[in-house]
């Protein structure tokens, strides 16, 4: 699934080697927002959940109810939703650049066994120390 030779699991139609790939291994920093939020939806088809907490802002609503959880509620459902989930596809419908904000809308193809669990999201991602983290997202639908 993830072999250099593979087609990236966020379906920009490139090599994952060539893609989100050099991004999960740390090799390079995503350059946009936009390059993020691909990178995340592909961790998410990989279930790369560490991935998903490093480039998720401290300040994200769902990651900080986790700091008063002992459980660590907010990670294992990451974990779920990742194992779970099939990431079929991803269309970007809107992408509004800026040096240390920026906004990503998309739609998210995602079934769970006959389930549909699609959704349109506009997602808020800040850049601090040259570096761009997902903030927090609105479902429009
Ligand atoms: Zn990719």
């Amino acid at each position: 699934m993830s072999s250099k030779y593979s087609p990236c699991p966020c379906t920009s139609g490139k090599l994952y080697s060539k893609c989100c790939g050099p991004f999960h291994s740390g090799i390079e920093l995503p350059p946009t927002a936009l390059d993020l939020m691909r990178s995340r939806f592909a961790a998410f088809a990989l279930g790369l959940t560490d991935y998903l907490v490093k480039t998720t802002h401290k300040d994200n609503p769902e990651r900080k109810a986790e700091a008063a959880d002992t459980e660590g509620s907010w990670k294992k459902d990451l974990e779920s939703i990742a194992s779970q989930a099939r990431f079929d596809s991803l269309k970007i419908l809107e992408f509004v650049d800026g040096d240390s904000r920026s906004e990503v809308t998309f739609r998210a193809f995602i079934t769970k066994g006959e389930e549909d669990l699609s959704f349109t999201e506009r997602s808020l991602f800040t850049r601090e120390d040259g570096v761009w983290l997902y903030k927090e997202g609105s479902i429009l639908n």
